[in-house]
């Protein structure tokens, strides 16, 4: 038998009188799982062609010089369009695991800082040195998770910032605590994003303009995994954006998931 599961709401009307609402969300939570399980499975039958797909591809572009020119672009699409279902594949996998499985992050502390020198040398790979990426860390201020779940977070927001922004923007990376909390905060100066959007930046394939989110090579997925990811964390996505001023993903952990290492 399944476990049903309600919800139940209570609301208060003067001072005798109560309305209790019970919702029954079994067949909701049932068809919920069957999505996950679809989307996870998908993914999974994809890997495979996908790998002989682009192993083959890669040979042939060991040969490209000797095809003729149309075939040669052929060739260049071929790989790039690969590349791009690989990049999705893996991005719903990493969903799919992200959704599903229980929480099994090390209670390890993570060193952010750390964490964070190494995706700006990435970022800064990603953009050929075109951006400006600047840091302000707390050393001393750890995470406790899992390394692999926040890099990928983190590194989502910062190359999310390299790819939105044109050549010559900067973007500050800022990791501290106050008595509210611990941030990481993702801010650059570029273009910024309709505040039309900003309710929906995390559902899953959401973009802002998909045509140019596809020339990035976006899935629409990555700010669903940051979610997902903080979540877990006991944390949650803060955004906001303007024209004028660019746009600020901060990255809130309670300051229970956090702790202070001692210099040595
Ligand atoms: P994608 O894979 O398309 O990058 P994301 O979920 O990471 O998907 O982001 C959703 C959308 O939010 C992007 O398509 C982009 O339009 C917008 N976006 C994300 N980060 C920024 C940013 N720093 N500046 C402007 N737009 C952004």
């Amino acid at each position: 038998h399944e476990e049903r599961l309600l919800e139940y709401q209570i609301t208060v009307f003067g001072q005798n009188e109560r309305l209790l609402l019970i919702r029954d969300c079994t067949k909701m939570r049932r068809l919920e799982r069957m999505r996950q399980d679809f989307i996870a499975n998908v993914s999974h039958e994809l890997r495979t062609p996908l790998t002989v797909l682009s192993g083959y591809l890669e040979t042939f572009s060991d040969y490209a010089d000797e095809l003729p020119a149309q075939w040669q672009r052929g060739l260049a699409l071929m790989t790039q369009q690969s590349a791009r279902m690989e990049h999705l594949v893996c991005d719903l996998l990493t969903l799919s695991r992200l959704e599903t499985s229980d929480f099994k992050a090390e209670a390890e502390p993570i060193n952010v800082a750390e964490l964070l020198h190494a995706i700006r040398l990435d970022a800064l790979a990603l953009s050929g040195h075109q951006h400006q990426v600047l840091l302000d860390v707390d050393q001393q201020l750890y995470v406790r998770g899992s390394a692999s779940e926040l890099r990928s977070a983190f590194s989502n927001l910062v190359f999310n910032a390299v790819k939105y922004t044109p050549h010559g923007s900067t973007i500050e990376l800022r990791w501290y605590y106050n008595p509210d909390g611990a941030f990481l905060e993702v801010k650059d100066n570029g273009p910024g994003i309709d505040s039309k959007h900003l309710a929906f930046l995390t559902q899953r394939f959401y973009r802002v303009d998909s045509s140019r989110s596809s020339q990035t090579g976006g899935t629409g997925l990555g700010l669903a995994i940051v979610k997902h990811v903080l979540l877990r964390h006991q944390g949650r996505l803060q955004i906001s954006s303007s024209a004028a001023h660019g746009s600020c993903f901060t990255c809130c952990f309670p300051l229970s998931q956090t702790l202070l290492a001692h210099a040595s």
